[in-house]
């Protein structure tokens, strides 16, 4: 089966972790500090807070952003589960906003009539979280200038568009939002086994990740709130967590990140491979805007002929080729549908869900193995 996405650990890669085996920290040594480094600096953020993975990142930044029950979560419906479980677990509501028919991101005007809408009914979102799909930037410049004339705040979940630019700067920039995500999960564009991060340039967002990272838990002799009865001193702040990475994991995560350039210059050329190759066949690909660069973590179609979407899908699986779809609009499932959301609610993101393919696309797929997905495609549009 050729797989919709997988990593490529190289022998640097080998040697980085066991190096890591080999010293004296396995979990929070020297190497967590040194990855969140090399994520700041290669995104131009002040600050990078390294954690299991990006569920907790996206969990402690809308607490750490001061989410919480009675507040408004918005995102988009295409987006896996974490983008609308993470204000759940604040106690907050969410809502999914529709997506744009071209970039099947989260639309910008619809966001801007929602707001609307919602001023009026006096019930603004306290954080919106678009989704970098497939690593095609949103539409960032527009969703900041609601965000101001709103004041909501913006969490970019970011978790496929490590190493993509929008509008000449890095994603994880945090130029135009106050926190941006990444996962390190193997099928992501660099892994470290499991793991995430939080991009930020407020230094005291900063901190309140730090903490809630690792239970709540405040050492510095400066910041307890008690008198210290000795240098044992450790004081428990707010209510926090153990989502910390492991030295082991930061080294592989690291040892990925100096090859990130160079599995997006793999990444392109593929999806400009599909671009050429697909030409012609009765689908659609992903806009990719000139003024970004996306990170390609995916390569998605969608189907003109939505009555055969099911039966490509599985003849492309019976042909070896490990189709997927992403996503299932969140609000479809049954743990939503019980929170009362319906069919009908994001139209865009039904009509994406009723017609989008995700074709292999990682590092080390081989044109062969490319040219069979596609004939195989051409097959089963026959
Ligand atoms: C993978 C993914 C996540 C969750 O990442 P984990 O590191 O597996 O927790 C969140 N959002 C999106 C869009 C993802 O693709």
């Amino acid at each position: 089966m050729i797989p919709y996405g997988r990593q490529d650990i190289s022998e640097a890669d080998i040697e980085a972790v066991v190096a890591a085996l080999r010293s004296d920290f396995l979990t929070q040594g020297p190497r967590v500090p040194a990855f969140e480094q090399a994520l700041a600096a290669r995104c131009g953020a002040a600050h990078a807070v390294a954690v299991s993975n990006a569920t907790a990142a996206l969990h402690i930044t809308c607490l750490a952003l001061g989410v919480g029950p009675g507040d408004l979560v918005w995102t988009s419906p295409v987006t896996f589960l974490a983008s609308a479980n993470c204000a759940l677990y604040c106690g907050a509501e969410v809502d999914f906003v529709d997506v744009d028919p071209h970039s099947w991101n989260l639309c910008p005007r619809r966001l801007g009539e929602r707001l609307e809408q919602a001023q009026r009914a006096g019930r603004l979102p306290k954080v919106v979280i678009p989704v970098h799909l497939g690593g095609e930037p949103c539409a960032m410049d527009e969703i900041h200038g609601l965000a101001r004339r709103y004041g909501f705040k913006v969490v970019e979940d970011a978790s496929h568009a490590i190493g993509g630019h929008y509008r000449g700067d890095p994603v994880g920039s945090c130029r135009r939002s106050d926190a941006v995500v990444f996962s390190f999960h193997p099928v992501k564009l660099v892994t470290s086994g499991e793991g995430g991060a939080v991009l930020v340039d407020d230094a005291e967002v900063a901190r309140r990740l730090r903490l809630l990272r690792s239970h709540g838990m405040e050492r510095d002799p400066a910041r307890l709130e008690q008198p210290a009865a000795g240098g044992w001193a450790y004081e428990q702040q707010v209510l926090g967590f153990n989502y910390r990475l492991t030295d082991l994991q930061a080294a592989l995560g690291t040892s990925q990140l100096e090859r990130l350039e160079a599995f997006l210059h793999k990444r392109e050329a593929l999806a400009r491979r599909y671009d050429e190759l697909l030409a012609g066949l009765p689908l659609r690909s992903q806009r990719r805007e000139a003024h970004s660069r996306s990170g390609l973590h995916l390569y998605i179609v969608r189907l003109d002929d939505t009555a055969r979407h099911a039966s490509v899908f599985e003849q492309l699986r019976g042909a070896g080729i490990g189709v997927n779809l992403h996503y299932i609009p969140v609000y479809l499932q049954p743990y939503y549908r019980r929170l009362g959301f319906r069919p009908g609610h994001c139209p865009e993101a039904e009509r994406y869900h009723a017609s989008a393919i995700t074709l292999p696309l990682y590092p080390g797929l081989s044109a062969a193995d490319q040219d069979h997905v596609v004939r195989s495609l051409a097959a089963a549009l026959k």
